[in-house]
């Protein structure tokens, strides 16, 4: 199949496209590099069946396809702060194209949306059924609302239009590729263990979030996207939640970040930003059915696997 992976050039499209071209199909993979790098899918290039587009989202485009991964979109709250109305636009005008395209060329589309969509959620765990409790003037919303207005645009094209649709709700997400100045917790815990900064800890670090590694999200999203029919009572076409179900305290990631990175680390109390989630933890019993998958590796593996990579690169430009 030929398939297009949106943001392809980020941290989790990175890992897709490496995960497609393994699986024998051809991949355009298309970024602005707003976030993403060519270096993170440089050693795809000579892959004859890879194909690396410059482009926005925002923009129209006409390609033929048979699977859209829309994944364009800065994920961090520092990177999706810095132009909020460009982040909403990016959601929003990116999704009509890519669903103008899908519906055009009769591709099947997958969404990466996210458990921003919960808010700071009053159901814990979250289930696909929680409607959310979020705040549409604050300085996430342009992240939030714009992914909730892009699933509304795929059960729309999907109920109009018969486009066939699959909606992932990622929870937090970690793992080689993100960048060093990502702004992301598990990226900024490690930068700054292995270089023996203090680790800036906003607010109590009472708050929570689950944790999945790269390659078990990668797979899940594969899944979901070919998955052919659903068990009783559960569509193909539904949101998905997609994470690892292992809650943590942010202050409990630092300290075992600490561990693993051997370090002997201070901690720094900075102020907890604007409507910063409490508590965050995905049910995934629809995925386990839908799918029959669950995520594999444990918080301290991926860690080590993330840390083993910043390690490299943090040594590299001392050198
Ligand atoms: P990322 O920032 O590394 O990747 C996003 C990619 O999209 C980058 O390569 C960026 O350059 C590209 N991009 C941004 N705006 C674009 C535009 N207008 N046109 C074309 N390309 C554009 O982030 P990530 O963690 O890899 O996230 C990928 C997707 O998954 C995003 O849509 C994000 O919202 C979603 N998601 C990620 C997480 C997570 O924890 N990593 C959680 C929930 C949802
Ligand atoms: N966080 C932190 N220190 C940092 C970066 C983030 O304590 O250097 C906290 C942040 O306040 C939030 C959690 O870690 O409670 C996860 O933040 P991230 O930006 O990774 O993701 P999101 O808030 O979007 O889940």
């Amino acid at each position: 199949m030929r398939v297009l992976v949106t943001g392809g050039a980020g941290f989790i499209g990175s890992h897709l496209c490496e995960r497609l071209l393994a699986s024998g199909h051809d991949v355009l993979c298309l970024d602005n590099f707003f976030t993403g790098r060519r270096e993170n899918v440089a050693h795809l290039l000579n892959e004859p069946r890879f194909e690396l587009l410059r482009h926005d989202v925002i923009e129209p485009i006409l390609l033929e396809v048979d699977q859209i991964y829309n994944l364009a979109c800065p994920a961090s709250p520092v990177h999706y702060q810095y132009n909020p109305v460009k982040t909403v636009k990016t959601s929003v005008m990116g999704m009509i194209n890519m669903l103008g395209l899908a519906k055009r060329v009769r591709a099947r589309i997958l969404q990466a949306s996210t458990s921003e969509v919960y808010g700071d959620p009053e159901v814990h765990p979250q289930t696909e059924d929680y409607w959310g409790h979020v705040n549409c003037i604050g300085i996430r919303s342009c992240y939030d609302e714009g992914k909730r207005i892009a699933e509304t645009l795929m059960m729309d094209y999907h109920r109009q239009n018969r486009v066939d649709i699959r909606i992932a709700r990622i929870f937090n997400t970690y793992g080689p590729r993100m960048l060093e100045n990502d702004g992301r917790v598990v990226s900024n815990f490690v930068v700054q263990a292995l270089k023996g900064e203090e680790l800036t800890l906003y607010g109590t670090g009472a708050q929570t979030r689950s944790f999945c590694y790269v390659d078990d999200l990668v797979e899940a999203l594969v899944r979901l996207m070919n998955v052919a029919g659903a068990p009783e009572g559960l569509s193909v076409n539904e949101p998905v939640n997609l994470g690892n179900p292992g809650e943590f305290t942010i202050k409990q990631l630092a300290e075992e970040v600490a561990r693993l990175c051997d370090r002997e680390v201070e901690i720094k109390y900075c102020p907890l930003p604007q409507d910063d989630p409490k508590q965050r933890q995905p049910d995934i019993t629809r995925a386990q059915r839908l799918l029959g998958w669950s995520p594999t590796i444990p918080l301290r593996e991926g860690l080590r696997k993330t840390i083993d990579y910043f390690a490299e690169r943090v040594k590299s430009s001392d050198e």
